[in-house]
């Protein structure tokens, strides 16, 4: 635990053994969890925001637990960074969501991509591009149905992350900023780099009705996005009004619990099948 103030400290220190011993069962289940079939992949729907028709979903990874239960991925995907495990582990996303796009495919579905998201640590390996390659080959999924959800801190390593970039590009899976807005990258440096789409944060979404600002962000966000020639996306929607401001603003996207939480593989079929019928 960091020692970010006196309270914290005095309050991790006097629960240190609990919390060690929880962090160290996680980090060494994690090493199990892939091969002992405890991950699982669910997905959220993203939909065009006037006509509410599916245009692709967000796989989020889920840990069954046997001795703790679910755990959420802000708890343990940090664990698997700091192991390196993030790389095999992403590797699992990536390969799994691919090839349950295929499935869905080749079951006759509408086509949409599959948007996984990958970790700087993941992208910092250098055989990322070539792991995304043989994904694709063994799944047999066209490359443009597969997203790559990155964040803004790859600016840290510019021109490394922008020669990745341009690879993967080359390869033609699809590119997106996440969280987009919680970072510190310039729009000077975002303009240059290959990518598809920018997806707004929550938080600025939540601004929308929540804050006094009044999704003034929000705005800007997707006029510069539209700007520079990039799909938008606006995730963390809970309510009509958000939807009714983001189709006033020219937002074409979005995603959250107003159109469906994250489902399992069972229930995405459902909506699928839903959308198919009706
Ligand atoms: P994220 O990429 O920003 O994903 C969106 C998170 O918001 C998801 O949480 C999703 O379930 C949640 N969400 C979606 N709509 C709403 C809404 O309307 N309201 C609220 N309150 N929440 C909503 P989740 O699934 O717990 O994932 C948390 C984070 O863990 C993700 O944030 C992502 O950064 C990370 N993560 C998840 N799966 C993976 C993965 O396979 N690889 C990596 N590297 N990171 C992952
Ligand atoms: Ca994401
Ligand atoms: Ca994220
Ligand atoms: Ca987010």
């Amino acid at each position: 635990a960091k020692e970010r103030g006196k309270n914290n400290y005095q309050f991790y220190s006097s629960d240190l053994n609990g919390l060690s011993t929880r962090k160290m069962e996680l980090e060494n289940g994690l090493r199990r969890a892939i091969e002992q079939d405890e991950m699982m992949i669910y997905y959220q729907p993203q939909v065009d925001l006037s006509t509410g028709e599916l245009v692709g979903v967000e796989a989020l990874l889920r840990w069954k637990h046997p001795q703790y239960g679910m755990i959420s991925p802000l708890e343990f995907i940090p664990l698997a960074e700091e192991t390196g495990l993030i790389v095999p582990l992403g590797k699992w996303v990536m390969r799994t969501a691919c090839m349950q796009n295929k499935i869905w495919q080749d079951s006759g579905f509408p086509a949409i991509p599959v948007a996984v998201n990958i970790s700087v640590r993941q992208m910092e390996d250098e055989y990322f591009v070539d792991s995304v390659t043989e994904v694709l080959q063994e799944t047999g999924l066209d490359p443009q149905y597969l997203e790559l959800e990155i964040t803004e801190s790859i600016v840290q390593n510019i021109e490394k992350s922008t020669l990745i970039l341009r690879l993967l590009r080359l390869i033609g899976v699809k590119l997106s900023i996440d969280d987009f807005g919680t970072g510190y990258s310039s729009l000077s440096i975002l303009k240059h780099l290959p990518i598809d789409k920018i997806k707004i944060d929550k938080s600025f979404v939540d601004d929308i009705i929540y804050h006094s600002n009044q999704g003034a962000m929000v705005k800007t966000i997707i006029d510069m996005g539209l700007n520079l020639n990039f799909k938008v996306i606006a995730e963390g929607i809970e309510k009509k009004e958000q939807v009714n401001f983001l189709i006033d603003n020219a937002c074409q996207i979005g995603q959250g619990y107003y159109y469906s939480p994250p489902l399992s593989v069972e229930f995405m079929e459902a909506y699928l099948a839903q959308g198919v019928s009706g």
